[in-house]
């Protein structure tokens, strides 16, 4: 049997995966089964933050790896505390919880709202407002913070104590506020998975604003957005805003499965012994990789990821058959006239991986692209939204 049929076999039918079997790669250029190079414009979404098995990566972890691999949360381990020590002091805040996904993140993020507004407004104040149109994860209780009800049918009963505003409109989280009492507000700035829609930039400042006023932590999820993918660190630094939890996951581990609450002065001390726990969270080997991404996301790589965007942005605005160019950094999504799963389909067969998110193409290349591989790539996805249906 083929993998492909192997998979088709005995893999859980989740995934409608593309006719590609990656077998090794470098950078920003992956092998196929067959031998082909194609042009990773996808990072695993926005996973492999310095590309496919780069040098400082896998030298990091293949260190970690063969002194300690794992150890438990019983004791503790280097690169962990390492970790958390540069997330708290890269973003001003106080401490973090480390669990393995975006999804654990967030759960993290929750309970912590939760116990939050527990102790401070009493029980009854549990609700969590996220938006219409969000992605938070596939977990019952991310799922029931996840905006979009394509994700919630034939699961229900979902966890309970989570409402969805419209993003932009900041009367509709005033008046629910009036009736519902808030625990946490949870946002993410620039939506991915709901097809790469940045928010507006005052209606973020209102909203980490009306969370101050009202108590309620506010949440920033950076699952997708964090980690230099934006052009800023976290995309939040952006706004000027502070959030009290601040989530990512993906492109933190390079590759390896790792997730982080990172939580500000309010809660820092909100979760005590026992309130919550993860076996695998803080494992050595994937934050010892994680130490080597965060240590690279400097000045000078944020200024060229945003140039490397505007690059994009200038070559695709306006270009046959590209409708719009929505994101920040390299986060983009482009609206194209074809639908864009034909536009990915041809982008494959001429050599280049893209992603898709909602009725968008979607961009999420290494942040080191060199600038010859990227023009590439562009070009190809050019020429695929242009041709003729
Ligand atoms: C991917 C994603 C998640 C879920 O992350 P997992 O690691 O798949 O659990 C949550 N929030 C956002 C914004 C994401 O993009």
């Amino acid at each position: 049997m083929s993998i492909r049929e192997l998979d088709e076999k005995f893999v859980a039918g989740t995934y409608k995966r593309f006719p590609v079997e990656t077998v090794s790669g470098h950078g920003s250029i992956a092998v196929g089964a067959d031998g082909r190079e194609y042009i990773d414009m996808g990072s695993g979404i926005g996973v492999t933050s310095f590309g496919i098995s780069d040098d400082a990566w896998v030298a990091a972890v293949t260190r970690q790896l063969s002194r300690v691999q794992h150890m438990s949360n019983l004791y503790y381990t280097e690169p962990c505390a390492e970790l958390a020590r540069r997330l708290s002091e890269r973003t001003g805040m106080k401490k973090v919880f480390f669990g393995n996904s975006g999804a654990e993140a967030n759960e993290c993020a929750i309970k912590v709202a939760r116990k939050y507004a527990a102790e401070r407004h009493g029980e009854d104040c549990f609700t969590i407002v996220t938006l219409k149109n969000s992605f938070h994860g596939r977990t019952l209780t991310t799922l029931a913070a996840t905006g979009q009800d394509s994700f919630h049918k034939l699961f229900r009963p979902l966890t309970p104590g989570f409402c969805h505003v419209s993003a932009g409109d900041i009367g509709e989280l005033y008046e629910l506020s009036k009736s519902v009492a808030i625990a946490g507000i949870m946002i993410e700035c620039v939506q991915g998975e709901g097809g790469v829609v940045a928010l507006d930039a005052d209606y973020i400042r209102a909203v980490a604003e009306f969370a101050a006023e009202i108590d309620a932590v506010l949440i920033v999820d950076e699952v997708q957005t964090g980690n230099g993918r934006t052009g800023e660190l976290y995309s939040y630094m952006h706004f000027g805003i502070k959030p009290d939890v601040v989530t990512t996951a993906k492109g933190l581990g390079g590759g390896l499965p790792i997730g982080a609450a990172i939580l500000g002065e309010r809660v820092a001390d909100v979760l005590g012994y026992g309130d919550h726990g993860s076996t695998f969270g803080g494992n050595p080997v994937a934050c010892a990789g994680a130490i080597s991404i965060i240590d690279r996301i400097d000045g000078a790589l944020l200024a060229d990821v945003r140039r490397k965007g505007d690059f994009i942005r200038a070559e695709l605005e306006g270009a046959p058959g590209v409708e719009s160019v929505s994101g920040l950094g390299l986060m983009l999504g482009i609206k194209t006239r074809r639908p864009a799963a034909e536009v990915v389909g041809d982008c494959i067969e001429n050599g280049v991986l893209c992603l898709t998110a909602k009725d968008k193409v979607r961009l999420l290349p290494a942040l080191n692209i060199p600038d010859d591989v990227l023009s590439r790539a562009v070009s190809v996805i050019k020429s695929a939204c242009a041709k003729a249906d």
